[in-house]
């Protein structure tokens, strides 16, 4: 049966195995760019059942290596698949797909970090924000030193509506480290709850679908991986600029086992710091006592608020960091200078 259930009517032909294929091009998995492949189909399309019906969908693939995943997307009837592929070594055996699956299959030889995802599908697949999301859907099997740069870039391109969330709301279905996959959905009091987990939740539905242990993967990495599907919600749950969102969530994070007030007080230049940090957490009606893996989305969403009214008052706020006071300080103490003296250097 094909991936994505009974309605799929194409089926690639028979094809050389993906270890055949490793084989054939002499496809040594890259040390240097954490490459592990699947090579068992049954997996592939397991996680392709997750991103829910292909039938006739548009596909972008991140990083396709040998092809595993990229079949399972082909056999769960996918109408237009889109590859990005960083490393040239795996081009001609996508070639060899691309000609098994006539006018599904296009290949772009890039890096997904910068590749315009924006450009790449035809317009008329949009689909307005607040209806379903669009026939498009993003899944790929990375390395975890990219996908998480990279939800990070998504997830902001969902608060903007830019990118890939040009056309909708366009879902994901991604591997991750199983730490970072449990991050991402970790519920209010649980050990993971982390940036991650604020970060992705106020956008989007986000569900731990499984776990793949490591032992599935050629080589076999150290760590076991998570499958993790991402649905942009139509309102965020905090409607404020994604960086505001995420300096605020990042400082709460800063003393995750201290009281929140902690993380808010790094918020403001130490001259203001005590009335400030009493300010916003009155503002936003938060008890600063909690800890940080305590507070719900809608008690960030009162801090941000509570942040951005506190940002209207007094401009300047928005743009102080604290490392960069303590860095100031240090130089300070160390030509022996005054701390103005020493920002005007
Ligand atoms: N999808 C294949 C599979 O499941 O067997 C390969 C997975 S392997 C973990 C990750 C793949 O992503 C490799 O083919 C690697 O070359 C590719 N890759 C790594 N960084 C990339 C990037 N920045 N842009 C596009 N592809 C990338």
């Amino acid at each position: 049966m094909a991936a994505s259930g009974k309605l799929a009517s194409f089926r690639l032909p028979p094809l050389p195995t993906v270890g055949e294929l490793i084989k054939l091009y002499n496809l040594r998995a890259e040390k240097q760019l954490s490459q592990n492949f699947l090579l068992d189909l049954r997996l592939t399309d397991k996680i392709v059942r997750q991103a829910g019906s292909l039938t006739d969908a548009h596909v972008c693939e991140v990083g396709p290596g040998p092809g595993g995943l990229t079949r399972s997307i082909l056999n769960a009837g996918a109408a237009d698949v889109l590859v990005v592929e960083k490393d040239t070594r795996f081009i001609p055996g996508l070639k060899l797909l691309s000609e098994a699956a006539p006018g599904k299959l296009r290949i772009v030889h890039g890096d997904i970090l910068t590749y315009r995802m924006d450009r790449g599908f035809v317009a008329n697949i949009s689909k307005p924000w607040e209806e379903d999301p669009p026939n498009l859907h993003i899944i790929g099997n990375l390395p975890f030193s990219v996908s998480t740069p990279l939800i990070i870039k998504w997830l902001e391109n969902i608060s903007n509506r830019s990118g890939p969330f040009t056309y909708g709301r366009t879902r994901l279905t991604l591997t991750f480290q199983k730490e970072v996959a449990e991050r991402l959905t970790a519920s209010t009091g649980s050990r993971q709850r982390s940036r991650l987990s604020i970060m992705s939740q106020y956008l989007c539905t986000v569900h731990n679908c499984f776990t793949i242990p490591g032992r599935a993967f050629v080589p076999k990495p150290k760590v076991d991986v998570g499958v993790v599907h991402f649905t942009p919600l139509v309102q965020p749950q905090i409607q404020q600029p994604f960086k505001m969102v995420e300096k605020v969530v990042r400082s709460v994070f800063q003393y995750r086992r201290k009281h929140c007030h902690k993380g808010v007080e790094k918020l403001f230049p130490e001259a203001h710091r005590a009335e400030l940090t009493q300010e916003m957490m009155q503002k936003a009606d938060v008890d600063p006592i909690l800890r940080p893996t305590e507070l719900t989305i809608p008690q960030f969403r009162a801090l941000v608020n509570a942040y951005a009214q506190l940002c209207t008052q007094e401009p300047g706020l928005v743009n102080y960091e604290y490392r960069e006071e303590l860095k100031l300080k240090h130089l300070a103490r160390k030509r022996n200078m005054p701390m103005d003296t020493v920002m005007d250097t």
